[in-house]
């Protein structure tokens, strides 16, 4: 099975349960606009009949959200930002600040900038160029993921 026929199921369950978000709270659910004791999980929005899709969803949801928990934290593993510093090529340091600090140019992803770039850094040799096979961080990657699980009001 692929991660894409994964997902695919995953969204089916989550479509199928009544929809969220869901609370609990001492007892009691919410799963539409009432709370009812939380034996009441299953049933339907009429709370009369019981859900199979709602137990179905939730029977599944342990090993779902540690599937989706993997995969978002191995891609986030991937993109990791690497800081650009200062870099004085007459004393063959890096440049410091009033309090002895380094001086960052800037935050690159080091998953989605190019390796010459990378070589680039590595050699001390980066010279705040706009430089074509860069890219700033948070990537579009994490932005995604970033927007995705914290995603801002209206979205
Ligand atoms: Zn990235």
């Amino acid at each position: 099975m692929t991660a894409a026929t994964e997902l695919a199921q995953i969204k089916e369950r989550l479509n199928a349960a009544t929809p969220g978000p869901w609370a609990a709270y001492a007892g009691c659910i919410r799963q539409d606009r009432s709370w009812r004791d939380a034996s009441h999980v299953v049933v339907d929005y009429d709370g009369e009949r019981p859900s199979i899709p709602n137990a179905v969803f939730i029977a599944a949801a342990p090993v779902d959200v540690a599937r989706l928990t993997r995969a978002v934290e191995g891609v986030l593993g991937l993109h990791q930002p690497i800081t650009v510093y200062e870099y004085d090529d007459t004393n063959g340091t890096f440049t410091q600040d009033g309090e002895g600090e380094q001086i960052e140019m800037k935050t690159l992803c080091a998953a989605c900038t190019g390796d010459s770039v990378l070589e680039l850094i590595g050699d001390c040799e980066y010279d705040d160029t706009d430089y074509h096979d860069e890219t700033a961080w948070p990537c579009p990657t994490v932005a995604a993921i970033e927007n995705a699980l914290n995603p801002k009001e209206g979205q």
